[in-house]
């Protein structure tokens, strides 16, 4: 099927209405002086992540036989808009959705039963996921940590950065070095996926060590000094992990790309309630056109990305490749959500600043998927080069 077939399957307008109005309410309880607060002392926001896993939200794409809802991914999609509509953050607790996908598609049965029915409850949290390292950038295949096999453990010694929720997290999936670059044939050879249980690791050759960010994003740098692991923790065959994880991160972009959709949600609702009541010079100001079609077109932007997002996320549940489609979604996505933040910070005028008007810690917030978990230079890269068959740049 192509993917223009597809877009046929998409159901337009509100779809999944019954999770949207769940996920609404769960957040009617974390209202803006709950994540002001929050982002005041950079505290995790523990109440809300517990409060959406035991509504069952984020366990929401595990298997039923696994204790989750078996729910598609285009339904996770619209748990995490939701909850970014609702003027709510999800980056505390999104991980939880896509990490363990590497685990459910290339992780034996052992495993599965061992890990994702506490996934699925909240007992276990899987929302690590240690890639990036601080030399090796989005150049990922060079990255450095190493994992060496010694009878039935894997000794680890390397350094990752901006592993997101690592000290709320029992679990972190780690993509390490198992045969050195120079032994194999392609580069994306030789890494693999191991699970690194930060329960029993952290004080005995693990250390995780805060970054403080302009966001509360609970991000930090993990630390290890000859790590050991056991072997029944490694994630399929052994080399192999780099192929593991690309499926996962088009789950993670087609996730992410929803949350800026809810953010371009927020933020135009925002600027358009004020746009229509603040007067200067005795008329609202939206009755300007400086004010009123940058919104106006960021409307549209926002519902264009959304097509994407949907076709992403129905190529992914159809089993079919989704890459440059996830990848399209969500550079389209955060650039929208970006553009709206922008002007929404221009509409509020000087109030956009004022705190308690949240403007300015949403278009923070909204900033980063312009960066992470992909910056929009590497998806245009991707598509000029692997999409359009472009000279390489890498
Ligand atoms: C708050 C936060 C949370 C994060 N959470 C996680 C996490 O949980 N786990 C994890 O593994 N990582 C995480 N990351 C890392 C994130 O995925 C990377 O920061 C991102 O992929 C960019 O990589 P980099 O910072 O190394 O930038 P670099 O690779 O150093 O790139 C810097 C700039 O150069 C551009 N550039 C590089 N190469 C090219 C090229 N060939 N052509 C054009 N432009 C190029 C990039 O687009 C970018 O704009 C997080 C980052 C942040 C900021």
């Amino acid at each position: 099927m192509s993917s223009d077939s597809n877009m046929t399957m998409l159901e337009l307008g509100r779809d999944h209405g019954d999770i949207r109005d769940g996920v609404r309410k769960v957040c009617e309880d974390y209202p803006a002086e709950y994540w002001r607060g929050q982002d005041e002392i950079s505290e995790y926001p523990h109440a809300f992540v517990d409060a959406m896993t035991e509504a069952g939200y984020l366990g929401a794409l595990i298997p039923e036989e696994y204790g989750g809802a078996g729910l598609p991914i285009r339904a996770g999609s619209v748990i995490l808009e939701e909850i970014h509509a609702a003027g709510c953050s999800a980056a505390a607790c999104h991980a939880q959705m896509y990490i363990m996908g590497t685990l459910l598609r290339h992780g034996n049965e052992e495993q599965k039963r061992k890990y994702l029915p506490g996934i699925a409850s909240g007992d276990l949290r899987l929302q690590a996921f240690g890639v990036s390292e601080p030399t090796s950038g989005t150049d990922t295949t060079s990255l450095k940590t190493r994992a060496v096999r010694q009878g039935d453990h894997y000794v680890i010694n390397g350094q990752k950065i901006w592993t997101s929720r690592a000290k709320q997290s029992d679990l972190m999936l780690l993509l390490a070095r198992t045969t050195p670059a120079d032994e194999v044939a392609k580069r994306t050879d030789g890494l693999s996926t191991i699970i690194v249980d930060l329960r029993e690791a952290k004080g005995n050759g693990l250390e995780i060590q805060s970054i403080p960010t302009m966001i509360n994003h609970n991000t930090n740098s993990v630390f290890m000094d000859d790590l050991k692991v056991p072997v029944e923790n490694l994630i399929g065959e052994e080399g192999k992990g780099f192929r593991y994880i690309l499926d996962g991160m088009n789950a993670e972009r087609v996730l992410v790309a929803s949350e800026s959709i809810g953010d371009g949600r927020w933020f135009t609702e925002k600027a358009v309630a004020y746009a229509s009541d603040r007067e200067v010079f005795g008329a609202p100001i939206g009755a300007n056109q400086g004010i009123q079609f940058p919104i106006a077109r960021n409307y549209a932007s926002i519902k264009a990305a959304e097509l994407m997002v949907r076709q992403a996320a129905a190529l992914f549940d159809a089993g079919q490749p989704c890459g440059a489609e996830a990848n399209m979604a969500k550079m389209l996505a955060s650039e929208a959500a970006w553009a709206a933040a922008d002007d929404c910070m221009q509409t509020f005028g000087g109030f956009a600043f004022a705190k308690e008007y949240d403007i300015e810690r949403k278009w923070r917030e909204a900033r980063l998927y312009r960066t992470a978990p992909i910056s929009t230079n590497l998806i245009l890269a991707f598509l000029g080069q692997h999409v359009l068959g472009m000279p390489r740049s890498y």
